[in-house]
């Protein structure tokens, strides 16, 4: 208990450390600085339900909106025990840096409720994510605050989502209530291709950085933390470009095979088996503690904050570092591996496919149109390469590290934001 209270403070902490980091490098306006030290709002609900049996259980739900300078809070909603108000701060903070980042019309936000979802029923789940939204009220709508999936939630908990808020409108009120939730499932409003949209751009920016460095992805060996919607699809993405996956963790094991795991028969696995990969009989279970210590060239955590720490980064064998998780590696140990010559390609850059993948809902919502899956992947890749293009260009601008020059890129937007309008009354 004590060492994930450590954690969940540590997220917090690591955030604020990169922007100041980067607010010195770049010489960032000392009231502007102030403001985006500070989150906007902070919203804590508790709120009953009813559970199969009769009883009634009361959950904490939390919505931090960080900033809103460049448009409506957006980010997602995570159901995991870890989440409270210090996690839910530190990822709506980087929502900010990441959608101006991506160059969206939105600010950044993000919550969540403290529970583990493998504990509740379907119908459970349902009642709480109703309830969850209501208990928010205004504080989301399309134009104010729109969340998404996260950690542990899904499609069909975003269609709840958008349900009740339409429910619970007066009819004038409901014409436009879509947009309030992206991450929908296809048949009601979702996007084409929003599903595999994290972890498509998690290889989108991982053959991007190959280009760079002049190198191919084909033949590459790669370990994967996560198994869940970025995970999978980046793997299934990384089979595509002909590199080899070697290990996966997840909470339930690690497993490894030398020459290789196919992701497609791991996830026919994994989908029959509550999306756990122990147990998995093409590959060997291995102690967790060697995960990050594996020999391989390229590293993809995507599950949860804080795995990459000064406890292991000098024992990674990978030369690349693909975040697909939000704050998976702290600065410490960031800065063992910047060192070591490792590269890190930031999450606010290597995650973001999935809040652009949302943006595109969202207009699709707004304008009536429906986009083809061939057209968000074009429009996804396109939008991704022009970021990572400009983080380039700033890191060689600012002889800096590629999340710093992230960060730069991202809170300049912000900035002239602010300078252009000014600040009220
Ligand atoms: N939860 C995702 C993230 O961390 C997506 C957020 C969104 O689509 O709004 O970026």
């Amino acid at each position: 208990m004590e060492t994930e209270e450590k954690k969940k403070k540590g997220m917090y902490e690591s955030v604020q450390y990169q922007f100041e980091t980067a607010a010195n490098v770049m010489g960032l306006d000392e009231n502007i600085r102030k403001i985006l030290a500070t989150t906007n709002n902070e919203i804590v609900v508790h709120f009953p339900v009813k559970m199969d049996n009769g009883s009634v259980e009361v959950f904490t739900g939390y919505r931090v909106q960080h900033n809103n300078a460049l448009g409506p809070y957006k980010g997602g909603l995570r159901y995991h025990p870890s989440v409270d108000i210090a996690a839910a701060r530190a990822l709506a903070t980087w929502m900010t840096w990441k959608t101006s980042l991506a160059g969206l019309p939105y600010g950044g936000g993000k919550g969540g409720v403290q529970l583990d979802p493998a504990n509740y029923s379907q119908s459970e789940l349902e009642r709480i994510t109703r309830r969850f939204t209501y208990s928010l009220g205004d504080n989301i709508g399309p134009d104010i605050d729109i969340p998404a999936p996260d950690v542990n939630t899904t499609p069909q908990m975003m269609a709840w989502i958008a349900d009740t808020y339409m429910s619970t409108k007066s009819p004038s009120e409901r014409s436009n209530f879509a947009h309030v939730v992206t991450g929908k499932p296809v048949g009601t409003g979702g996007l084409e291709g929003r599903d595999r949209a994290t972890g498509f751009g998690v290889v989108v920016t991982l053959q991007a950085w190959a280009d760079w460095k002049e190198t191919s992805l084909s033949g590459k060996k790669y370990i994967v933390q996560g198994f869940g919607n970025v995970g999978h699809w980046a793997s299934l993405f990384m089979k595509e470009k002909g590199a080899i996956l070697t290990a996966v963790q997840d909470a339930s094991g690690t497993i490894y095979a030398e020459d290789g795991i196919d992701p497609q028969d791991l996830l026919t696995y994994t989908s029959a088996n509550n999306g756990r990969v122990a147990g998995y009989s093409k590959a060997h279970a291995i102690d967790p503690s060697t995960f990050f210590t594996l020999d391989c060239d390229i590293c993809i955590p995507a599950a949860l904050g804080d795995q990459i720490t000064e406890e292991n980064a000098h024992l990674i064998k990978a030369k690349v570092i693909a975040e697909g998780a939000n704050g998976p590696t702290n600065p410490e140990g960031e800065a063992i591996l910047l060192k070591r010559g490792i590269d890190v390609i930031p999450d606010i850059l290597c995650n973001s496919g999935g809040v652009i993948g949302s943006y595109f809902e969202w207009l699709q919502n707004k304008s009536g149109e429906i986009w083809t899956m061939d057209d968000v992947i074009g429009k996804l890749e396109s939008k991704l390469l022009i970021s990572f293009k400009k983080v380039v260009a700033s890191s060689v601008e600012y002889k800096t590290d590629l999340r710093t020059a992230a960060y730069i890129v991202a809170i300049k937007r912000i900035e002239v934001a602010y300078k252009l309008r000014g600040i009220f009354p």
